[in-house]
């Protein structure tokens, strides 16, 4: 019997792991992608699998920090004022969604996911021979105020009721499990099971690899609309028709005027976030640290210092403002005195996390084309839920769900 094809697109982390789960569940699978693969969002991240993130990023807390945030010109929250008028409908939903229950809901759901995904990962590296790529790294949430010490404490009781494990950590013990950090840092959560990847680029290479190696065909170009019939699904390109039995938008940021061309209307916007990679080697750090103050993370990888933040909602097509990149040199090199070095290397980079106002992705089929699948908008969590993310919705296509994950709160029509 021929196998049946799929086609995936976009060829971000999260198209990646679903081309090779698609392809473990017997598929004949061809990747599609405007450019070259791991070059969207899964390009730059910070490589860190933040499990500990549950809650969803509307919440009343949220929106009470928003407006300072917003007007602190270091601050992590951007809004473009040409943005405004394009961001308010998303903005009303946004903050619709902080309603307790719209929380309580929404981070069950996120809970469940980051839960499976370190396993997830696990599974799908084990399966490439490429385990060595998940770094046990452990993470440390540091605050530099000492009146913040209740703050961490019931920062940590509060997760360990979802099972997420933390120890507080100050003075010496912290100054062991980070020496270079700056002596102004008062304490720190540690959180010793936390993961990160070697390098959030690397990976997609190796996996884009191992979809090659396994008779993955690669097509490079820009799908323009999904053309659904009663045999499969076209997909629409500037210069083809590539007909497959089914096909799975992976988009990213994206994926929303892709939706558009089969009558699905859906709230994705494009969460730009910022970048920093430093080439000093004199500057080591032994986990992830991110500072629960000034809201930005700093993830060692195989060749280089990552340092990422800022949430600025600012769509698909604005370039990246110098301003932002200038408020991520200012808090990294407070913390780490080694990046004020003038002659340190270091490139920059903006990216566009995919976000949904509720914070949850969409892993569903069409409500009327059930050929046509999806996993997108995965927001700060992509890189985490990338593997699990797969699981789910090749699970979706094949009908048998092994994984205990109610799939219910990421359907594609529930806005
Ligand atoms: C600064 C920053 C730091 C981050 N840090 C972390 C982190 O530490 N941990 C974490 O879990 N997450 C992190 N994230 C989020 C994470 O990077 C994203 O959620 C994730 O990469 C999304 O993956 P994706 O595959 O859905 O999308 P993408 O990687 O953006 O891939 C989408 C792909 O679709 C392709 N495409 C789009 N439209 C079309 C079309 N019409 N036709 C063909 N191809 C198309 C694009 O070219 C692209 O290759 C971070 C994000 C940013 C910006």
């Amino acid at each position: 019997m021929r196998a049946k094809t799929v086609a995936i697109v976009g060829a971000g982390v999260v198209g990646l792991c679903t081309a090779l789960e698609a392809q473990r569940k017997g598929y004949k699978v061809t990747l599609v992608d405007k450019g070259a693969p791991g070059l969207g969002a899964s390009f730059g991240n910070a490589g860190y699998l933040a499990t500990e993130l549950i809650d969803p990023l509307s919440t009343p807390k949220t929106l009470r920090s928003a407006l300072p945030m917003w007007a602190n010109p270091y601050g992590p929250l951007s809004l473009p004022l040409a943005y405004i008028p394009r961001i308010i409908p998303w903005l009303m939903r946004f903050i619709r969604a902080a309603r307790p229950a719209a929380v309580e809901s929404g981070r069950s759901a996120l809970q469940q996911l980051n839960q499976a995904a370190v396993p997830a990962w696990k599974r799908c590296l084990a399966d490439i021979q490429a385990g060595e790529q998940l770094v046990h790294s452990g993470y440390l949430l540091v605050w530099e105020s000492p009146e913040k010490l209740e703050e961490a404490r019931q920062h940590a009781a509060y997760l360990s009721q979802w099972g997420v494990r933390s120890e507080l950590v100050d003075g010496e013990r912290l100054a062991q499990l980070e020496p270079e950090l700056a002596e102004n840092i008062s304490h720190a959560l540690f959180f010793p099971e936390a993961c990160r990847v070697r390098d959030p680029y690397q990976l997609c290479g190796i996996l884009f690899s191992a979809f090659q190696a396994r008779g993955g065909t690669f097509v490079q170009q820009a799908v323009d609309a999904l053309l659904p019939d009663t045999k499969g699904i076209t997909l629409q390109t500037s210069t083809a028709r590539l007909a497959f039995d089914y096909a799975v938008v992976c988009a990213g940021a994206w994926s929303k005027s892709l939706l558009e061309s089969v009558g699905l209307h859906i709230p994705l916007e494009a969460e730009r976030g910022y970048q920093l990679t430093f080439n000093a080697p004199h500057v080591t750090l032994n986990h992830p640290i991110g500072s629960a103050e000034r809201r930005f993370v700093m993830t060692p990888l195989d060749s280089s210092l990552r340092v990422v933040g800022i949430t600025e909602l600012g769509g698909l097509k604005l370039k990246p403002f110098k301003r932002r990149f200038a408020a991520l040199y200012h808090h990294c090199r407070k913390l780490l005195g080694g990046l004020n070095d003038p002659f340190v290397q270091v490139s920059e980079w903006m990216g566009h996390r995919p976000t949904l106002p509720d914070s949850l992705p969409v892993i569903d089929r069409h409500p009327r084309h059930p050929q046509l699948l999806f996993a997108f908008g995965n927001q700060h969590l992509g890189l985490t839920q990338a593997a699990v993310s797969a699981e789910l919705v090749v699970s979706r296509l094949t009908g048998k769900n092994p994984t205990a994950i109610d799939a219910a709160p990421f359907s594609v029509d529930r806005f």
